[in-house]
């Protein structure tokens, strides 16, 4: 548990959450400022700061989860689809640095814009794939 973090104080029960799902490992929770209705996030009960810091050990059973959640959650607002995403960092947008997935359900009339997409070159393309596989 990491002191000043408001996702560990939620899974110690010390500030309430909207509760809709756990087990030993995972927690799953509505989020508080919604995209969609349903708009979940699931937090593994230990403390991590992003997914880098994810256990391989906690992978399988974490989808699993996942995949329990957005059948409960897709089910019931009648969703046409969902979000699982995740923010890693300042610059993707994480404010709560304590590992969690958004999961978003998604109706075909949504009118919710998907990122915009960027022009680039086939070769500038190549150039990056030979950078990455470098590295
Ligand atoms: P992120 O930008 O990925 O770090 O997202 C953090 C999410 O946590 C945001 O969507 C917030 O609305 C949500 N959030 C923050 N505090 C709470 C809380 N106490 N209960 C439920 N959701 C929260
Ligand atoms: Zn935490």
């Amino acid at each position: 548990m990491a002191d000043d973090c408001i996702f560990c104080k939620i899974i110690a029960g010390d500030i309430p959450c909207n509760k809709i799902g756990e087990n030993d490992d995972f927690l799953c929770f509505l989020d508080i400022k919604p995209i969609t209705d349903g708009h979940a996030l699931i937090v593994p009960k230990k403390h991590f700061k992003d997914v880098m810091e994810f256990p391989k050990e906690l992978d399988e059973g974490y989808f699993a989860f996942c995949q329990e959640m957005a059948k409960k959650i897709v089910g019931t607002v009648k969703a046409d689809g969902f979000n699982l995403g995740m923010n890693n960092g300042r610059a993707a947008g994480q404010i709560i640095f304590h590992q969690h997935t958004h999961l978003i359900p998604r109706f075909d009339d949504d009118k919710l814009e998907s990122w915009p997409h960027k022009e680039i070159t086939l070769e500038e393309l190549g150039e990056l794939q030979e950078r990455i596989l470098k590295s």
